[in-house]
């Protein structure tokens, strides 16, 4: 192999994406991280607001599957994770807070951090990925770990032909957006530790207090509110204030103490509305892999179970 040339570059540093890396360095392969974040971690992400502290995507995993169940127990001896804090089975956090778990992962790996890929193309028997701002980059082997859309739109200038069911199948996965609104509050709230996901809740699809669940620090609340998709959908351009005032009447209740701070995070590709049929994608005869949550099913686990599956395929 030519030496400027590397072994498996996996574009994105999300759970997926580290999870695979970590999988193939044990198996002596040579891994290269793009992230166009500052930091790892993807959708497992927290934000700081002026001392409060919220997760403000996943707000819990299972691990109903051996092999990830294996894997969280190895955090939670890491002291990353913990047991959801009502005690409800198979669920699990991030200590001392989501985000820990993706700085956990990164260790021993080489990530380049705010590195956003422009496009990814074949040429002759290697991948040339475009990168913003930095010199183009060459590899063997290339795997796309961002939500499907956007894995696909790197393609889009490439030169390769995915095979025509393959290339329907993965245009059809489609993500739902989610609006997080981040308050903190005066006082302690009137939320239960484990959070609530109402069933009638109308625009507010979880609700759960950071303070309680031992993610922020102090007396004072730090609340996670994930709106429904339809409701986010319709309300994606939408200012913090905007959204607050459209929900204050649903939530209110919930809250118990005077909203002091809000702030608003837009994702749009929360979760996949389908998945693939398989729980990862490999086309060896190019050295192209596709894994993540709307490959191997939604939410951590799917994509434990994409990254999982991929990094079998890749080595045997
Ligand atoms: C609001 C919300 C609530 C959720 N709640 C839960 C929950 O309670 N429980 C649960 O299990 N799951 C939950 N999930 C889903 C869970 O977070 C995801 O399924 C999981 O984190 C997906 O990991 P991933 O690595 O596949 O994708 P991601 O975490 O999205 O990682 C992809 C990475 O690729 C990077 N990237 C994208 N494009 C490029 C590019 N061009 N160049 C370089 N890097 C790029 C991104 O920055 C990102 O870091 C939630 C998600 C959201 C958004």
């Amino acid at each position: 192999m030519n030496p400027a040339t590397e072994d498996v570059v996996i574009i994105g540093a999300g759970l997926t994406g580290l999870l695979l890396a970590r999988e193939l360095q044990k198996k002596g392969r040579r891994p290269l991280l793009l992230e166009k974040s500052r930091g790892p971690g993807g959708r497992m992400s927290t934000k700081r607001v002026e001392g409060a502290v919220f997760d403000q995507g996943a707000q819990f995993f299972t691990a109903r599957t051996p092999r990830f169940a294996a894997e969280i127990e190895a955090w939670c001896e890491a002291g990353i994770a913990a047991p959801w804090p009502d005690g409800a089975p198979y669920r699990y956090v991030g200590r001392p807070a989501m985000n820990a778990v993706g700085k956990h992962l990164s260790a021993g790996l080489e990530i380049r951090r705010e590195a956003k890929v422009l496009a990814a193309k074949r040429t002759g028997v290697h991948w040339e990925i475009s990168v913003e701002n930095q010199p183009a980059l060459h590899a063997r082997e290339l795997v796309l770990t961002a939500p499907v859309p956007q894995s696909l739109a790197l393609l889009a200038s490439s030169e390769v032909v995915l095979p025509a069911d393959l290339a329907k199948e993965l245009r059809g996965i489609d993500y739902h957006p989610c609006l997080a609104l981040m308050l903190t509050l005066a006082g302690p709230s009137a939320l239960p530790t484990g959070g609530l996901a109402p069933e009638d809740g109308g625009p507010v699809r979880w609700i759960a207090d950071n303070t309680r669940k031992g993610v922020s620090p102090g007396a004072s609340a730090a609340v996670t509110v994930h709106l429904a998709p339809a409701f986010s959908e319709e309300n994606y351009g939408r200012s913090e204030t905007e959204v607050l005032a459209l929900v204050a009447p649903v939530i209110t209740p919930w809250l118990g103490a005077a909203v002091t701070g809000v702030a608003l995070h837009r994702w749009r590709y929360s979760e996949p509305k389908a998945r693939h049929r398989e729980p990862s994608v490999w086309l060896s005869e190019i050295g192209l892999g596709m894994a993540g949550d709307g490959i191997g099913g939604p939410r951590v686990e799917g994509a434990a179970t994409s990254a999982f599956a991929l990094a079998d395929r890749m080595v045997s």
